[in-house]
C-alpha cells in the first residue's frame, strides 16, 4: 500500500489475518471469476466465517470479534483493496442484519444470527419495492395479524441474493404508515422468487423479485416492536454507509496504487507518463480525496462510537467515498490506456462493482436529502435514514 500515514491498517494480528485470507482463499482472483459466471460464493463465506472475517463488530456471544467501528472500517478496507467489494461486503453481512441482532428474540438470534456468523446461513435484506424504492416510505407489501401468525402479501424488489437467500429480513407494512420488521425463512409455502437481468456489476449478488403471495409467518418470527422499523433502519443504515466508503476507498485506493506505479515507468513521448502534468495532476488530486475522505470517514466513525448523531455525515461518506473511488478508478482506466479498458486488468470490473455505491443503501442524490434534513430539520418520522 502507499506509505501514506491516512491509509488505515487494522491493529494487532488482524492486518495479517486478512492477508493470508487474502492469498489462502484467492479472494481477487475468485472475485474476478464471480464477474464472469456469478453465483453466491458460499465456500468462501463458509471460509470467511471460520476465520472469524464476518461479524468483525459482531459481540463475542455471536461468534463476531467486537471490535470497535474504526478496526472495522480498517478491516473491510484492507480486504476491498486486496480482493474489490465482493468479500468485503460479505464480511459486512452480519453488520446489513444489524436489526436482528440488536432486536430479534433470542431464539431468532440464536436460529440465524449465528450461523450467519458463522458463515453457514445467507440472510437478505428486502426493503425495495416496485413502488418504492429511494421513498421507503411507500412500501406496499403488507403483513396482516392473523392469530399466532402474520400474513404477507406483497412484492420485493432489487432484492441482492433473490433466489439464493435462506432468509431474509422483510419490510412490511402493518398500519397506514407504521412499518414493521420480519425473519422470513425463503422456503415458505407461498414466496416465489426469480433473479432478474444480470447486473453492470456485483454480479454475484444475483439481484431478483421475491413476491410474497399469503405466506404466513409465526408472529414471533417479527424483530422488535410493532411499527419501529424506520428507527432500526436508521440506526442501521448510518453505519452500513460509512463502513461502504471504508469498502469503496479501499477498493479505489488499490487502483490508485497500480496506476501510480505504471505511469512511473510507462514511457510515450520519450519519457515516463508521470512527466506529464496532464496525466500527475489528476492523480496527485486523486491521492488528496482519497485521504480526505477516509479522514471524513474516520472521524464520523469516532463520533458514532460517542453515540453521536452522524446521520447526514454517513450519508455524505457514502456519497463522497463512492465519488472519490469512481474518479479515481476511471484515471487508472485512462492511464493504462487500451490495456485499462480491456478485463486484463481488474479496473474496469472494479469501477463496475463500485458503481452499485451511487444507488445501492440509498441513491447519491437522496444522500443529499438526507443530509439537508439534518441541517433543516422536519419534525416526525422518516423512511430515509
Ligand atoms: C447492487 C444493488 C444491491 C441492492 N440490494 C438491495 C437489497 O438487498 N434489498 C433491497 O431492498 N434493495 C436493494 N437494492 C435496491 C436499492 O436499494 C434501490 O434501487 C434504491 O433504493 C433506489 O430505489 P429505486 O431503484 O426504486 O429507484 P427510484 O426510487 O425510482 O429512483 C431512481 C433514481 O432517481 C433519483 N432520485 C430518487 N429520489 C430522488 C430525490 N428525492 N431527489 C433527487 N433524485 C432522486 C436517484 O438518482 C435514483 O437512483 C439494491 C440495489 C443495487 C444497485
Amino acid at each position: 500500500m502507499t506509505a501514506s500515514p491516512t491509509v488505515p491498517v487494522p491493529s494487532g494480528t488482524l492486518a495479517a489475518e486478512v492477508d493470508s485470507a487474502l492469498r489462502d482463499l484467492r479472494l481477487a482472483e475468485r472475485s474476478q471469476q464471480l464477474d464472469q459466471s456469478p453465483e453466491f460464493p458460499r465456500a468462501q463465506f463458509r471460509a470467511l466465517g471460520e476465520r472469524r472475517l464476518l461479524g468483525l463488530r459482531t459481540a463475542a456471544e455471536f461468534g463476531g470479534r467486537g471490535l470497535p467501528l474504526r478496526e472495522v472500517a480498517a478491516t473491510l478496507h484492507q480486504l476491498a483493496y486486496g480482493s474489490g467489494t465482493t468479500f468485503a461486503k460479505l464480511s459486512l453481512q452480519p453488520e446489513f442484519c444489524g436489526v436482528l441482532a440488536a432486536h430479534g428474540s433470542e431464539r431468532l438470534r440464536a436460529d440465524f444470527f449465528r450461523p450467519l456468523v458463522d458463515g453457514r446461513l445467507l440472510i437478505g435484506n428486502q426493503v425495495t419495492e416496485p413502488g418504492a424504492g429511494s421513498d421507503a416510505g411507500a412500501l406496499a407489501l403488507r403483513a396482516t395479524r392473523v392469530g399466532d401468525e402474520y400474513v404477507l402479501e406483497g412484492t420485493k424488489s432489487e432484492a441482492a441474493f433473490a433466489a439464493d437467500a435462506d432468509a431474509a429480513i422483510v419490510y412490511a407494512k402493518v398500519g397506514e404508515r407504521e412499518v414493521s420488521v420480519f425473519l422470513v425463512p425463503q422456503t415458505l409455502e407461498g414466496i416465489h422468487r426469480t433473479v432478474g437481468s444480470p447486473d453492470l456489476g456485483e454480479r454475484w449478488m444475483r439481484r431478483g423479485t421475491v413476491e410474497y403471495s399469503a405466506v404466513r409467518v409465526p408472529a414471533g418470527n417479527r424483530i422488535g416492536p410493532e411499527g419501529r422499523a424506520f428507527d432500526f433502519l436508521k440506526e442501521e443504515l448510518t453505519r452500513e454507509r460509512l463502513l461502504l466508503a471504508a469498502i469503496y476507498l479501499g477498493v479505489g485506493r488499490s487502483s490508485f496504487d497500480e496506476v501510480v506505479a505504471h505511469v512511473g515507468v510507462r514511457e510515450a513521448f520519450g519519457k515516463p507518463l508521470r512527466a506529464q502534468q496532464a496525466v500527475a495532476f489528476p492523480l496527485v488530486e486523486d491521492w488528496a480525496q482519497l485521504d480526505a475522505t477516509w479522514l471524513y470517514v474516520e472521524h464520523a466513525l469516532a463520533r458514532l462510537e460517542k453515540g453521536e448523531d452522524v446521520v447526514a455525515q454517513a450519508a455524505l461518506a457514502k456519497r463522497m467515498a463512492t465519488g472519490v473511488a469512481l474518479a479515481t478508478i476511471d484515471h487508472a482506466i485512462q492511464f493504462h490506456g487500451g490495456r485499462g479498458y480491456s478485463s486484463a486488468l481488474p479496473h474496469e470490473q472494479r469501477w463496475r462493482d463500485v458503481r452499485s455505491g451511487g444507488i445501492a443503501h440509498g441513491p447519491s442524490e437522496v444522500m443529499l436529502r438526507v443530509a439537508a434534513s439534518r441541517l433543516w430539520p422536519r419534525p416526525g418520522p422518516s423512511a430515509e435514514g
